[in-house]
């Protein structure tokens, strides 16, 4: 029973990696970790694939949750002979993400997860390209990836959706590491059970920070729709799938990156949302 499903969810993710051609053997590819069950599931499986992988970890600095965090990733890639890098909010930005939020919160109604999403994709970004990576390959599961799309549509910005999908397409930018995602097809569930039979040293705990979110909210909501109807977030990816290409021709012809005019990293807007973000926690 055990080794059945680590096969099947194995193949699943080298089968998501092959047809969707998501990396080369050869290329330096930088995993994001968090020290949770998905980035750590990534992470082990491309060094398993003989992928050419190094780790990447934000120390957002949220007191124990993130020390756990960089112990366990630390440990975990010492034991795989993966190189690890670690980027320090305190040393980044000179204060903890709580100490950026509460700023940022005190002046703007945005929650936790919107303005750390901001924050670490732009370090992420930043810190892969540094280091030469060709790609950055996240953890984002299936379910990540259902919650994602209600969002978007939700907030009626179809646009916002040209990311999504299994890797990024379509941008083509030197100061732009394209993103990964094996775990893809891989349900939360599916994901869960891999990294507890292989007894990762992970927490299962979401975040403390991750409360009173909208995508909180979405999860919710989507896993009591999963229990009426099973699949569910199984059609909502694979329709989103087929209507990507039509999404990207309509709102993506040629899709070009400008750069920030503060600090010059790629944005979609005069000023990136993370220079944005800091004005107003300075303002
Ligand atoms: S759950 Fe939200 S607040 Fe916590 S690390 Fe992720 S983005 Fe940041
Ligand atoms: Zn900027």
């Amino acid at each position: 029973m055990r080794d059945n499903f680590i096969e099947y969810f194995e193949n699943k993710v080298k089968k998501t990696i092959d047809d969707y051609k998501l990396v080369n053997k050869k290329d330096r590819t930088i995993v994001a970790c968090s020290g949770g069950k998905d980035s750590t599931t990534t992470l082990y499986l491309l060094k398993k694939f003989g992928y050419n992988v190094e780790g990447l970890i934000i120390d957002l600095r949220i007191g124990e949750w993130s020390e756990k965090n960089l112990k366990n990733v630390k440990h975990f890639c010492e034991g795989l002979g993966v190189p690890l890098h670690v980027l320090d909010m305190r040393k980044e930005f000179g204060c903890s993400i709580c100490y950026i939020r509460s700023g940022i919160q005190s002046k703007e109604k945005l929650n936790n997860c919107a303005i750390c999403g901001v924050i670490k994709r732009w370090m992420l970004n930043k810190k892969a390209r540094t280091l030469k990576g060709v790609r950055l390959a996240t953890g984002h599961n299936l379910d990540d990836e259902a919650e994602t799309v209600l969002m978007t549509f939700f907030k009626g910005k179809p646009e916002i959706m040209l990311g999504a999908g299994p890797h990024t397409t379509g941008i083509m930018d030197d100061k732009f590491v394209p993103r990964i995602k094996p775990l893809y097809f891989c349900s939360n569930k599916e994901v869960a059970r891999y990294s507890k039979y292989r007894k990762f040293p992970v927490l299962y705990d979401p975040c403390p920070c991750s409360i009173g979110t909208y995508r909180r909210d979405i999860r919710m909501w989507l896993a009591e729709l999963e229990r009426h109807f099973p699949g569910i977030k199984d059609n909502i990816v694979n329709n989103f799938l087929a209507l990507l290409p039509a999404i990207k021709k309509k709102y993506n012809p040629d899709r070009k990156l400008r750069y920030c005019s503060v600090c010059e990293e790629p944005s979609r807007n005069e000023i990136c949302k993370r220079c944005e973000m800091i004005k107003i926690l300075f303002s």
